[in-house]
């Protein structure tokens, strides 16, 4: 772990391999109870002022790489509401401290995305709790691994397709009215957006929808002055595999996933969240930021 995120090192020795334990929760599994605890920056992300007085929602922000951007941009300036489902209560108290130590509000929102109704109040929440908005981070997702398509029971393909797509375009759709130029709208894809799993057809299909979704839309916000971008992490140590996001094997195999033969902590794909809501990114839009350890996409 380096000292902070901006100190100099080797990056394949930045953190050391997971080497998980084989471990299963059900969902929503908790990430305080996984082995190890995955990082969310706690000890290490440095703040330098790049979204102070920015109001942000993100969904999925009390854990993994939510959690660690929720984190970032409480350090960064900005108030934070978070978005989690019932039974991650303990995931949430803990970010929900870290934003509040910061110096910032924060505020926590339970909310079952894949219900339409959820997303839209999750958004009114929010601008009562902050006072507005102008970064929407549209995180949470469904992962569950099945081998045989012939496996795949439909009610599953439509779940990970309201949790990770529908629930994009819901939140989106709520709070676009309310949402200033120079607003920041990001969504979380995934290296499997090109590089489909063969055990994870509907979560990688609806996060290359993610991705075109996105496209289009940064197109359609470009006169407002609203960006649109996307972050598609590579393996990172999170809930999601614990609660059969992957298979036991690829599970204690989850380091030899990418180039640099190291999963990656919430920690480190938590920067590129901050960089596309900062304005330093402002002219970034319709871009994929790929933060996945060196796996070459197209
Ligand atoms: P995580 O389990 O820590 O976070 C996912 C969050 O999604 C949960 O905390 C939960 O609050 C939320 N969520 C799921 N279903 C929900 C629902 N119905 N209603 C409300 N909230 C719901 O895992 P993570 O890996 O940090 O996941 C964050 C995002 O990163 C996801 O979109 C995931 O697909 C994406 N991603 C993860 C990886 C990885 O290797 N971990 C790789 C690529 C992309
Ligand atoms: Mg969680």
């Amino acid at each position: 772990m380096p000292a902070d995120q901006l100190t100099f090192d080797n990056p394949l020795e930045r953190y050391s391999r997971v080497e998980p334990p084989l471990q299963h929760q059900d969902e929503p599994a908790v990430q305080d109870k996984m082995s190890p605890v995955p990082d969310l920056g706690e000890k290490t992300y440095r703040g330098t002022g790049r979204l102070r007085g920015r109001k942000a929602l993100i969904t999925g922000g009390d854990s993994g790489i939510g959690g660690a951007t929720a984190i970032a941009f409480a350090r960064e300036g900005a108030d934070v509401a978070i978005v989690y489902r019932a039974g991650e209560e303990d995931d949430a108290a803990h970010v929900l401290t870290e934003i509040t130590n910061a110096g910032c509000t924060g505020h926590a929102i339970v909310a079952d995305l894949a219900h339409a109704p959820d997303c839209q109040r999750a958004v009114s929440e929010a601008l009562d709790a902050l006072g507005g908005l102008d970064i929407l981070v549209s995180n949470a997702g469904k992962q569950t691994a099945v081998e045989s398509v012939l496996d795949l029971p439909d009610e599953q393909f439509e779940l990970t397709f309201q949790t990770n797509l529908f629930a994009f375009f819901r939140l989106v759709k709520a709070a676009l009215p309310h949402l200033p130029a120079g607003a920041s709208i990001i969504a979380t894809a995934s290296l499997e957006a090109y590089k489909p799993a063969p055990d994870r057809l509907d979560y990688a299909a609806s996060k290359a929808a993610i991705n075109n979704f996105a496209k289009g839309l940064a197109q359609q916000l470009a006169p407002k002055g609203i960006r649109v971008n996307v972050v598609a992490p590579g393996p990172t140590w999170t809930a999601l595999q614990v609660s059969d996001g992957v298979s036991d094997d690829q599970m204690v195999h989850f380091d030899d996933e990418s180039t640099y033969r190291r999963a990656g902590q919430p920690a480190e794909i938590a920067p590129a969240f901050v960089f596309l809501a900062s304005a330093e990114s402002s002219y970034v839009s319709g871009e994929t930021l790929n933060v996945n350890g060196g796996m070459v996409t197209p």
